[in-house]
């Protein structure tokens, strides 16, 4: 494990204010007290690793990424267990993305192990903030980095900061989620960066995603840049289907984001009677099978959100569509807690995918 600087905070939270934050987390509306900091200097690699309390920082006006968007980040969480031991999952598939999300982006990449290492020390510290699993709650951790150097040129920048941050979370979509098909919109296009994650797809997301609202939608689902035919994701997380023929249908990986989510339902899927297939798949096959019942169930899926079933479509081409009767569906329900319960411990973990922070 790599070595830490740990300042205290002179200012922790009381256990009254904790305790009255974790009563009703929200997401991102309360922070754990302190954050992990490593700067890296060109020619001098990744400096100082340290833990200090949370605050503001100081940032040149002229930081490249306040310019030119060079930033990325991360998302994942710590689980308590009800023996109170608590738990990541996964993290090592963050650890690889975020290397893969840097190489994208022309910025330093920081080493995987360091990368674990300063969540496991953000967790161990701020264990108290992380809630009872009730409602299924979580510490969400997010590790980011960004492009610290005051350089008005255009190129990749020499100086990047790392960091995490945490804040408890409760469940991201508390209702099943209907999606906006946007005409007029792209996310990602090949070549581009829909598979780094990375700010700037969510910024030129957004109003695509008030497009949705005014169309009675939570999400967008997107569709591919060329010919807007191929169903690609929702933005903030993959999208599944369930077909009537046993199968769980998502779209293969090529522009979008390589959930960990997806990757873990993929892997469990046969243990709920489906057959994972990664293939293209058309928005029309999609809305006429959900017409047909061919595709009976939908479903989303990333770290925040977890599963969120999906009950309906809306389109300029063809309106208005239901998902089935409109309610979360079996596999969809069944999955879900298959997942969760592996996240807390309450079931077999047959892929080695938790691993014990405290
Ligand atoms: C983070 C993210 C997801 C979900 O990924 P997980 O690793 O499952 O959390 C899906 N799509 C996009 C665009 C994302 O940024």
């Amino acid at each position: 494990m790599a070595e830490f600087s740990i300042t205290n905070t002179t200012a922790p939270t009381t256990d009254a204010a904790r305790h009255a934050a974790l009563a009703d987390p929200g997401f991102g509306r309360y922070y754990v007290d302190h954050q992990v900091v490593i700067d890296h200097i060109d020619g001098d690699g990744w400096q100082d690793p340290r833990v200090i309390p949370m605050s503001e920082w100081a940032l040149h006006p002229a930081a490249a990424v306040l310019h030119y968007g060079q930033e990325i980040f991360e998302g994942l969480k710590a689980y308590r267990r009800d023996d109170d031991s608590i738990w990541l999952f996964r993290p090592d598939r963050n650890a690889a993305r975020f290397v893969h999300s840097a190489e994208r982006m022309a910025m330093a990449t920081l080493p995987e192990d360091l990368f674990i290492d300063s969540v496991r020390q953000l967790v161990e510290l701020e264990q108290a903030w992380v809630p009872v699993s009730e409602n299924e709650q979580s510490l969400y951790i997010r590790p980011f980095m960004i492009a610290s150097e005051p350089y008005l040129g255009v190129r990749e920048a020499n100086n990047y900061r790392f960091a995490v941050i945490a804040t408890p979370a409760g469940p991201y979509y508390s209702e099943p989620v209907k999606l906006w098909i946007t005409p007029n919109y792209t996310r990602a296009a090949p070549g581009g960066t829909g598979t780094a994650k990375c700010g700037g797809n969510y910024a030129s997301s957004l109003v695509a995603t008030k497009e949705a609202a005014a169309n009675g939608c939570g999400q967008v689902l997107w569709t591919d840049g060329a010919e807007h035919k191929w169903v690609e994701e929702c933005g903030t997380m993959n999208i599944m289907f369930v077909t009537a023929d046993g199968e769980l249908v998502t779209p293969a990986l090529g522009s979008i984001l390589a959930g960990v989510t997806r990757d873990s339902i993929l892997k469990l899927a046969p243990m709920h009677d489906l057959t994972p297939v990664e293939r293209p798949i058309t928005i029309d096959e999609v809305l006429d099978g959900v017409a047909s019942g061919q595709i009976p169930e939908v479903f989303a899926c990333g770290t925040a959100a977890v599963v969120t079933p999906i009950t309906g479509f809306n389109s300029p081409d063809r309106g208005v569509q239901k998902v089935g009767d409109g309610q979360p569906g079996v596999k969809t329900r069944a999955i879900r807690q298959h997942l969760v319960d592996i996240q807390y411990g309450r079931a077999e973990d047959p892929f080695g995918w938790t691993q014990r922070v405290c």
